[in-house]
């Protein structure tokens, strides 16, 4: 049962302020922030792809940035939405995915982290990023990110209303190389306190042959910028996993579905166990300074 005052609220922009900016960054030849998928999946799970897209609203152009630059890992995790949605096929799991690149705004950071609009990296530069206002990163909030975790937790609160604790399991893909490190994982697990997706995953994951499986490689799942998964599935409870494939394994269709059948098999054994939909009773005990 909501609080008495969460219907009126819910009709009511949250921020006048962002709706007007967001009509005023989106217009009407652009995507939408969001794409939901599979929304009748009947799994108790939710799939989230934070940087699913190299789209950039027409206003900004390209942030300045070459037509090749908005290909690579920097502008988005190339191969990451077509497994989201394959993988969401297999599970039979709704999906969201996010509608705009990395660029424009970083879905799995909060909005007060300088590293959600990010100037260089990779050894690019962002133009379009540089010196960013107060009013152009809040138009940017309001058109692309609000959106897409309002999306998020849209689908969430419906599986809360039917009296389920859902899984929350976010897919990313990451390059072979960065900087001059070469990452020889296949998969990452990307995990933190609660580990009644992650380590049976693992377990799975390594027992396929020749695969190199990361445990919090190449990313650490205790990464303090990491919003997405912090903020939606950490701070409630719910049992959750972070993906990362290396992307050269998702650029054809066949490595997809490759991917979407590895990690399908594997995840299908898991959300099959019903003791699994529960919230985790020991967060909070956070181990580390990180
Ligand atoms: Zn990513």
């Amino acid at each position: 049962m909501p609080p008495p005052d969460a219907a009126p609220a819910a009709n009511r922009p949250a921020d006048p302020a962002g709706s007007g900016a967001r009509s005023r960054l989106l217009g009407p030849g652009d995507p939408p922030p969001f794409e939901l998928h599979h929304v009748t999946g009947r799994a108790r799970a939710l799939l989230v792809c934070d940087h699913a897209s190299r789209a950039f609203p027409r206003a900004l152009g390209r942030l300045g940035l070459p037509d090749e630059a908005t290909w690579r890992h920097i502008a988005w995790d190339i191969g990451a939405a077509e497994l989201t949605r394959a993988l969401s096929r297999r599970l039979d799991a709704p999906a969201v995915l996010a509608g705009y690149s990395r660029l424009v705004v970083d879905c799995n950071r909060r909005l007060e982290d300088p590293s959600c609009f990010v100037t260089a990296g990779d050894g690019q530069r962002v133009p379009g990023n540089e010196g960013l206002d107060e009013a152009e990163r809040h138009a940017r909030a309001a058109a692309c990110h609000e959106p897409y975790h309002k999306a998020i937790a849209a689908r969430l609160h419906e599986f809360h209303v039917r009296g389920v604790v859902p899984a929350l399991i976010a897919v990313h893909s990451f390059t072979p190389v960065l900087g001059r490190d070469a990452r020889p994982w296949n998969v990452g697990v990307l995990w933190d306190h609660d580990p009644r997706i992650a380590l049976p995953l693992l377990a799975r994951l390594r027992a396929e042959p020749r695969l190199v499986v990361g445990d919090n490689q190449p990313y650490s799942g205790r990464h303090p910028a990491d919003y997405t998964i912090d903020h939606h599935a950490e701070s409630a409870g719910l049992p959750h996993v972070c993906l990362e494939v290396r992307q050269d394994e998702l650029l054809t269709p066949a490595g997809i579905a490759r991917w979407a059948e590895i990690l399908g098999r594997a995840l299908a054994d898991i959300l099959a166990d019903g003791g699994l939909y529960r919230v985790y009773e020991a967060r909070g005990t956070r181990a580390g300074g990180g």
